[in-house]
């Protein structure tokens, strides 16, 4: 199982850069997984995206789901989507629908996203949604996914992926204030992606994000093998995000970047 890198950035990009995005590679079959803004363009530059079979949002802040939106338009507008290329979908009209898994009320929330200016139904009718029970496993091809809610502004899961085939797993926490919750259901993870967004904890208000120091030290109470950080912006510095990680996980830690791709 390989997971590519298409965008590490927090909700604003680096120069250049993307939101979260991650491409997740098992037996020919192509995940996405969070689908943020800028992620659109990056995951062209290693996948033709009507070849992507299924995608997943962690939650429903616009840094992980905002590119669905230039996704739809070009599965429903692209040329080459008309006439429907009935050769690569046999006995059926449907022109390239990826399955889209969304969490709990992302239908309601798309509609009235592209609804405002009118568009209501492009998201649902360009992919097959499926809202998803964070609580059940969930097949998707030869990957075995679980959700985790995690604490965080706005209904979040972490996800696992693991697959079928045998092999490792690999842990993404998505967006996340410090929880116990994230390391139970990281323990021995062969790779855990973890955000660092923070140069140091919230003054004040709820938690909803960690600093490296904390990604650090969730990685090494969960006994990961393997830590990469992410959503931290180019502004943080990661030579002291890694330092930072490094000092409460004991150990090597790698930083996020776009392209870098991890075997599992
Ligand atoms: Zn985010
Ligand atoms: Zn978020």
């Amino acid at each position: 199982m390989r997971i590519t890198v298409l965008g590490k950035s927090p909700s604003w990009q680096d120069a250049n850069g993307a939101c979260s995005g991650y491409l997740i590679e098992e037996d020919g079959f192509h995940l996405l997984l969070d689908c943020g803004n800028g992620v659109f363009s990056k995951l062209r530059r290693f996948i033709d995206y009507v070849d992507v079979d299924a995608v997943v949002i962690s939650h429903l802040h616009a840094d992980h789901f905002l590119d669905l939106v230039p996704y739809a338009y070009a599965l429903t507008y692209a040329p080459r989507q008309q006439p429907v290329p009935v050769d690569r979908w046999p006995g059926t009209d449907c022109p390239a629908c990826p399955d889209l898994h969304v969490p709990p009320g992302a239908t309601d929330l798309f509609r009235r996203v592209v609804g405002a200016w009118g568009n209501e139904d492009l998201i649902e009718k360009a992919f097959e949604l499926r809202e998803y029970d964070p609580a059940a496993p969930l097949e998707v091809g030869p990957l075995r996914l679980r959700f985790q809610p995690v604490p965080h502004f706005t209904e979040t899961n972490a996800v696992e992926i693991a697959s079928s085939n045998g092999g490792g797993r690999i842990t993404y926490g998505a967006d996340h204030a410090p929880a116990e919750a994230l390391v139970d259901f990281a323990r021995d993870t062969d790779l855990l992606i973890i955000e660092a967004t923070l140069p140091r904890p919230e003054r004040e208000g709820p938690r909803g994000h960690v600093t490296p120091g904390e990604a650090g030290e969730h990685a090494r109470k969960a006994g990961a093998r393997r830590v990469v950080l992410t959503h931290f912006s180019d502004e943080l510095g990661e030579d002291w995000a890694r330092r930072e990680a490094e000092a409460t996980y004991g150990s090597r830690v790698e930083v996020a970047h776009e392209g870098a791709a991890y075997d599992v």
